[in-house]
Parts: C-alpha cells; structure tokens; sequence
C-alpha cells in the first residue's frame, strides 16, 4: 500500500520568522505523523528558517515551489536544485498551475525542471490540472495525460517511482469548489492507467497520485476515504496550523 502523503504549499505567504512560528505549532499539534507522510512547501527565503525549527524527529520534510532546470550560471532571480538539496528539500513541487499560468512554466520547461530535480536526488510533486474551459468541453483526460507524459519524457522507471503526482483542477484552486472524489478518483485511475502504459504496472502502481484544490479540513475526509487518492495537496488551508494539523489528523485516521 503507497504511504500516504500530505503536502502543505505556502505559496508566497509566510516571511521566515511567520513560517518558524507555523513549524514549531505544528510540532506541536502533530508531534507524530505515524503513518502519513508530511511536507511543508515554504517560499525559498524561508526554507532555511523551517528547516532549522524542525525538532530532531524531523515530523515534516521541506519542498520547494519550484527550480530552474541549470544548476548554476547567469539566471537572475532563479534558484537551482543543488541550492535546494543543501537547504534540506527533499521534494520540490513543478508544474503548479500557478506557475504555469503566470509565469510561462510549460511542459517542456517543467520536464526539463524534473530532469534537474532527479538529477540531483530531489523528488518532484508534479502538478497536472485542466481549467474550467477544459473540463466543459470534456477535454480533461486528454490534457491531463498530455501534460503527464510530456513532463515525463525521458524518465525512467526507477526515476518514476521516486515520483508523486498531483491532481490539481485549475477550477478548483483557491476557488472553494473542491472536485467530488468521484471526480478526482475517475481522473486518477486515468493518471495510474497512463503511467502503467508508459512505465510498466508495478512501477505505476509504486507512484503516490495526490488530489488538490479547496482541500479543507471538511471535505480531506471524503478524498482520504477513496482508494484511488492517495493523499492532499493542500494550499490555503496550510497556513493555519490547527487547520493543516486537523487534516494531518484525518488523514492519519480515515481507512481507505
Ligand atoms: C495549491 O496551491 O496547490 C492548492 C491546491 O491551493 P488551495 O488548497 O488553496 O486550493
């Protein structure tokens, strides 16, 4: 059975000693993450500072928002994955929605970002979605797959285990119209279906797929009853941690 997997994305809220204060709450509430797995994604001028409020049983791992695919050289304002890795990331988020509808992130750009991560031992929470206009034209298994396996190209199989996907509706982002987990679940069972042509059924099977968009404390029950979810990508919910660390708790507690 995958772990299941629980990732807070701060987006670009929290200054470093805010994000300080959210660890060490968060700590506290959830001194224990048992059987799920729990990461923080705090901007990159606060990795450092979270990382260093992590008590020694390291309850949460960090992620980063995003990277530049080169590992160094005359890319003003970018951060590349070797600068991550020695902050402590273990993960970094790619392909967000928001990056690639506000700062020109397209699939090629985001699978050469993937290659950069894997390259350098960081493992990427690729994020796929298909925007309202999308989904009404029913076009949303035809761009979410279009998105996985151009992001993807060039991956192996050992690679691809290393891997989690999110399942992120654009519709669904910050709006408070989460997707049913029927929803969500149909598209993901498309996502393994894809994944197990292009890599094989067990290395498929290996790979977490997350749903995201309006998870709350209210609704993450229903997502973590499904079999087919295999854990959250939650944003504005994280950043109070009562509410990050009731989801924590329900994803720990509801059976599949
Ligand atoms: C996100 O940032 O990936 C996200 C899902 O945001 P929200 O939970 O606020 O919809």
């Amino acid at each position: 059975m995958r772990r299941r997997l629980i990732v807070g994305n701060l987006k670009m809220h929290k200054t470093a000693a805010e994000a300080t204060a959210l660890v060490h709450r968060l700590s506290e509430l959830v001194p224990q993450t048992g059987e799920v797995e729990v990461v923080l994604a705090p901007p990159f001028t606060a990795l450092h500072a979270a990382a260093q409020a992590l008590p020694p049983s390291r309850p949460f791992a960090l992620a980063a928002q995003n990277l530049h695919w080169e590992d160094e050289g005359p890319f003003t304002g970018e951060v590349s994955a070797p600068m991550l890795k020695d902050l402590g990331c273990q993960y970094v988020i790619l392909g967000h929605s928001e990056r690639r509808h506000s700062f020109g992130d397209d699939d090629k750009k985001i699978s050469k970002k993937v290659h950069a991560a894997l390259r350098h031992g960081l493992r990427p929470i690729l994020c796929v979605g298909e925007s309202l206009s999308d989904r009404k034209k029913r076009r949303t298994k035809t761009v979410v797959t279009g998105q996985l396996r151009k992001c993807l190209e060039g991956i192996s199989k050992d690679e691809l285990r290393t891997l989690t996907i999110a399942y992120e509706p654009v519709w669904a982002i910050g709006t408070g119209h989460a997707a049913t987990p029927t929803q969500a679940g149909a598209v993901h069972d498309t996502l393994r279906a894809t994944l197990a042509r292009g890599w094989g059924a067990e290395a498929g099977e290996q790979v977490r797929i997350l749903y995201g968009g309006s998870v709350t404390p209210e609704n993450v029950g229903a997502f973590m009853a499904s079999d087919q979810i295999d854990g959250a990508l939650v944003g504005g919910a994280c950043l109070d941690p009562q509410s990050f660390a009731t989801i924590i708790s329900l994803a720990q507690r509801v059976a599949r």
